[in-house]
């Protein structure tokens, strides 16, 4: 039964796809990519920079990003070297692979779609490479730095069951920790 992509929306934690370690997209077909349009329309509707598949109910390896550029030097979107922090444009990535992280990590700040006013700090590698399909089946490959770094490995790890929960500072996890008894509270209907 495809996938009817209007019916799409962004999940919220404790769904336990969320907690799902996403298969392989095998073939690019026209449902795949409605999907990853209706993903890029989801995301801008939420103010995100990115959103993973199983974020919206589908455990399929793609993620779809944005990552505005910034004038500003102490965003961390602006350039730190010739690397690029941000997309040209929204982009698709279709079985994502992650490669040569910088052996530095830095902390950043991180929110997610689906964890509604949860921010906590986590550090990880400044520059990675990641490898993965376009919409037309293309293979394309490129290093990021800052933001866009950050937002990739954010999102492939979401295609691993892996949310900032798992990766967040001890101390922001303390920050968050009612929040996040909130949202688990919440799914099992018990009055708050
Ligand atoms: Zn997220």
């Amino acid at each position: 039964m495809p996938v009817d992509p209007s019916t799409l929306a962004v999940v919220t934690y404790p769904a336990p796809i969320l907690r799902t370690r996403s298969t392989p997209v095998e073939g690019i077909t026209d449902e795949v990519r409605a999907v990853a349009l209706r993903m890029i329309e989801l995301m801008f509707a939420s103010d995100g920079i990115g959103l993973a598949a199983n974020q919206v109910g589908l455990p399929w390896r793609l993620f779809v990003a944005h990552v505005p550029a910034s004038d500003d030097p102490d965003d961390p979107r602006s350039p730190e070297s010739d690397t690029p922090t941000a997309t040209g444009a929204p982009t698709v990535y279709i079985n994502p692979v992650l490669s040569d992280p910088e052996r530095d990590l830095t902390p950043m700040e991180e929110g997610c779609l689906s964890l509604p006013e949860i921010h906590g700090e986590v550090r990880r590698p400044s520059q990675i490479t990641i490898t993965a399909l376009d919409l037309q089946g293309r293979r394309f490959t490129q290093r990021g730095a800052g933001l866009l770094a950050r937002c990739w490995q954010h999102e492939v790890d979401h295609l691993e069951g892996v949310l900032i929960l798992d990766r967040m500072t001890p101390a922001s996890r303390l920050r968050n920790r009612a929040r996040v008894r909130d949202l688990e509270d919440g799914a099992q209907g018990r009055p708050s």
